[in-house]
């Protein structure tokens, strides 16, 4: 930049100096002018009234004597004087003498003179004897240009000025170039070496002078100056440290922000993203750059009103209010269409002075989700999605309640499936599960949604009815149409891979209020009735009767009484011989439960073997039956009347089989009791091994390898399949009694034991034939090359005592 020369200081100085030097110069020029005129003045007026003096006397002689010629030469005399201007010699009489005038000139310095007082100045003097003191002689009057006296004056007094201003004026150029050097031109090249230095970054640019002035005042600011961008560049690049700090600490709280998986942003009043963090950019699939500035509206398409409206009110309230707001639970789509459910906390917030509102969500759609499936779990039966056991008792139970406070009837049932064991178990648990879906499926349709239909577990389905009626007649007429619907629907047939099956079911209604029974007691009635309905031959309906609790309290009571009989030992082994079908010879037996009641006598295992196994008890008491039948045997081995290959069949339940323990059981025992193993066969059914193929193949293989011998109990009832039973380590089959009882009038019946008898000498399994009553029995079994039989035509279960009795008369085998 350059200066403009009038406003630089040098000239301004100059400038003031010009001013004040005439200001100044005049004044005292003046005052110089003044007191010289002063003194001019006074000379003139004593020079003049010396002339005037030297004039008078031949003057007054002139009057005095009337010599007009010596007036004359007065007045000439005088007006030799330059500054006379005029003079007039008058007598007493006024009479003129003489006179003189010099003609009026141009002056320059006229106006000045008459400024200061009149041009012509007239001196009168009058003309007197001195003798004559009072007499009025004749008078002179001399008139004075004082333009002329004062013209000496004049020329000094113009000198005088412009010396003044000349000296002046010099002296302001000499100021003007001293300024300029010694202010000015330092100043312009301190400013143009400050113009040089980068405010934003002076680095070790400094303000430079000539040393000549160290020192004065420039040097000062120079120095003033440099100290000043010393400490400027050193709070620079303080500044420039700090705010490098302060990007890596922004940096690095980015970072940390942008790993947090929640969903981290801020937004303003109008609901523009200010700030985002990556988890809420991926939730968008955008950019984090792409979403700030943008509002939820133009990158959430598929948001839904109601939750859009509810978001831009929350956050407003949130920035006005200045309130902290925390959602527990809100759904949100996602941009993927997909439901979400997010938890948020709503905090006010400045971003760089923006009012804003601060927002952290997480998505906690997964721990709610597994949240509703732990609920459903804990209420709910995992195969068929229906309530389970818990939730069925809270709602008979409240309903229980409620139809008592309405004075309204209500009815339970239970429904059980008759032949899903055997399906089940013949075709797997895939069908069995299929079968128990589609049993489900069928209920949940035919039934009205105020009825809750659940699962107990098995085939044990339930249904609650609430509100049948105002008295139990017509609650009970209501449930007999409900339930005939129930039993209509279940009998359609249900088809798995082309095959079809029909199930049916027992169902026990319990009708409710009934007194003061509470769930329990209506439960165990709905399963009196069941167990009624089931006694009469399945596939029907039975509505508790009062007198029917006589059955459940008597089968209450067997349970307690058998726990007493375990515990005393009171259950016994009957022992049925097996014989041989072509000799007759007896080559072992059955070991059959009995229980030797202390009032009732002798208890047959179809009454009191299912209580056994329903409560666990089998547990204890199989294993000390076991026990029983090995020292038994072995007693009768010792004797001698226990030839080496027969052996003892033992029945085994699949609640024992299924003991994690039962093969380590049974060697324990028979270790004990020192039996050889080949001497005891194991008697299960196809339920055991259906259930779990691979487990029970090894634990028969185990024990198998020890000498002991396994027959398939009840063969021909299940599904029996070839395929199972070549994969089976049997040694022998034992045809159901029910095939043998009409074996010589039922063809079919025929047809499957002659069929099973050429399958098990295909595979070269043994056979023993049950229930074989008569003569004609057992001529078919010897036609059909029967191995072996049991049955009432060789003997009942007998005692121990007599079974020993007819071991002991058996000849002894010659081989
Ligand atoms: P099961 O294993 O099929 O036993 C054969 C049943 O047929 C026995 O009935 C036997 O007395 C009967 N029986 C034998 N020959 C004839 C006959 O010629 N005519 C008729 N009408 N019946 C005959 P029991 O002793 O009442 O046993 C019934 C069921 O109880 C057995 O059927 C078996 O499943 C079970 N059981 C018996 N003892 C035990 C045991 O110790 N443990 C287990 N878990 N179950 C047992
Ligand atoms: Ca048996
Ligand atoms: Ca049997």
């Amino acid at each position: 930049m350059t200066l403009k020369f009038h406003r630089r200081i040098s000239f301004k100085l100059a400038r003031a100096g010009v001013i004040l030097a005439f200001i100044l110069g005049g004044l005292l020029s003046s005052i110089q002018v003044y007191f010289d005129y002063l003194s001019h003045e006074k000379d003139f007026r004593d020079f003049i009234e010396r002339v005037l003096q030297a004039a008078r006397p031949p003057a007054v002689r002139a009057v005095h004597t009337l010599d007009a010629r010596l007036a004359e030469e007065v007045v000439t005399g005088l007006m030799q004087y330059d500054y006379v201007h005029q003079v007039l010699i008058v007598d007493e009489l006024g009479q003129t003498l003489a006179e003189g005038a010099k003609p009026v000139a141009d002056s320059n310095t006229g106006w000045i003179t008459s400024s200061i007082g009149a041009i012509y100045r007239t001196y009168p003097i009058a003309l007197q004897m001195e003798s004559y003191h009072q007499l009025q002689t004749g008078r002179m009057e001399v008139v004075v240009n004082m333009d002329k006296a004062l013209e000496p004056f004049f020329n000094r007094a113009y000198y005088v000025l412009i010396i003044g201003i000349v000296r002046n004026m010099v002296l302001v150029l000499l100021l003007f170039i001293a300024f300029y050097y010694m202010i000015t031109r330092p100043l312009i090249s301190l400013a143009a070496s400050f113009s040089e230095v980068n405010p934003e970054d002076p680095g070790d640019r400094r303000l430079r002078l000539p040393r000549s002035h160290d020192g004065d005042e420039l040097g000062y600011l120079a120095q003033i100056g440099n100290q000043f961008l010393e400490t400027l560049q050193k709070r620079l690049e303080e500044r420039r440290e700090a705010e490098e700090t302060l990007r890596d600490s922004e940096r690095q709280t980015r970072q940390i922000i942008d790993t947090v998986p929640h969903l981290i942003y801020a937004k303003d009043r109008n609901g523009a993203f200010v700030f985002v963090n990556q988890a809420l950019a991926s939730f968008y699939d955008r950019n984090i750059t792409e979403i700030e500035g943008t509002d939820h509206h133009s990158l959430h398409h598929l948001i839904s009103n109601l939750e859009s409206v509810r978001f831009d009110n929350e956050d407003r309230e949130v920035i006005d209010k200045q309130k902290v707001m925390f959602i527990p639970e809100h759904g949100l789509t996602d941009i993927y269409g997909r439901r979400r459910i997010l938890q948020s906390n709503k905090i006010p917030f400045r971003f760089f002075g923006k009012p804003c509102a601060l927002i952290v969500s997480v998505d906690i759609t997964d721990r709610v989700e597994a949240q509703s499936r732990v609920e459903q779990l804990a209420f709910h039966d995992p195969l068929t999605g229906l309530p389970n056991r818990n939730l069925f008792y809270d709602r008979l139970t409240m309903d229980i309640a409620r139809s008592r406070n309405h004075g309204a009837y209500g009815a339970l049932l239970l429904i059980d499936l008759d032949n899903f064991k055997n399906i089940n178990d013949s075709l797997g648990h895939s069908v069995g599960d299929e079968l128990l879906r589609n049993v489900a499926k069928n209920l949940r349709n035919c039934l009205d949604e105020e009825i809750t239909v659940g699962r107990l577990g098995g085939d044990e389905f339930t249904v609650i009815m609430p509100e049948l009626g105002r008295t139990p007649e017509e609650a009970e007429q209501n449930a007999n149409l409900i339930a005939a619907k129930v039993l209509s629907e279940l009998s359609s047939p249900f088809f798995f891979n082309t095959q079809e099956f029909t199930v049916t079911a027992s169902m026990g209604v319990a009708l409710y209020p009934d007194k003061d029974a509470n769930t329990e007691v209506i439960l165990r009635y709905a399963d009196t009735a069941l167990f009624q309905a089931k006694h009469e031959g399945r596939n029907k309906m039975t509505i508790f009767k009062a007198e029917m609790a006589d059955a459940v309290s008597k089968r209450l009571s067997i349970e307690n009484e058998l726990r007493t009989a375990v515990k005393d030992k009171a259950l016994m082994f009957y022992y049925q011989p097996q014989v041989s079908v072509t000799d007759g010879r007896i080559i072992g037996a059955e070991a059959l439960i009995r229980w030797n009641h202390p009032q009732r006598g002798l208890i047959t295992p179809d009454e009191f073997v299912p209580v056994l196994e329903n409560s666990n008890l089998i547990l204890t008491a199989g294993l000390d039956m076991f026990t029983q039948a090995c020292m038994q045997v072995k007693e009768w081995l010792d004797k001698g009347w226990w030839e080496e290959d027969m052996r003892v069949a033992i029945n085994v339940s699949p609640k024992q089989f299924y003991q994690p323990e039962f093969v380590e059981q049974i060697i324990e025992i028979l270790q004990a009791t020192r039996l050889p193993a080949h001497c005891i066969e194991l008697e299960v059914t196809e339920s055991v091994v259906i259930q779990n193929v691979k487990d029970t193949i090894n634990k028969m293989l185990s024990l198998k390898g020890l000498g002991v011998r396994f027959s398939l109990d009840d063969f021909g009832t299940g599904y029996s399949s070839l395929s199972y039973l070549k994969r089976l380590p049997v040694d022998c089959l034992k045809i159901d009694r029910s095939f043998v009882t009409d074996i010589n009038s039922d063809v079919n019946d025929a047809a499957i034991v002659s069929t099973i008898l050429a399958m098990a000498a295909h595979l070269d399994l043994e056979v023993v034939a049950e229930g074989v009553e008569t003569v004609e029995h057992l001529e078919f079994l010897k036609e059909n090359e029967c191995d072996y039989y049991q049955g009432y035509l060789f003997s009942k279960p007998l005692p121990a005592a007599e079974m020993g009795e007819l071991l002991r008369l058996q000849p002894k085998n010659p081989k």
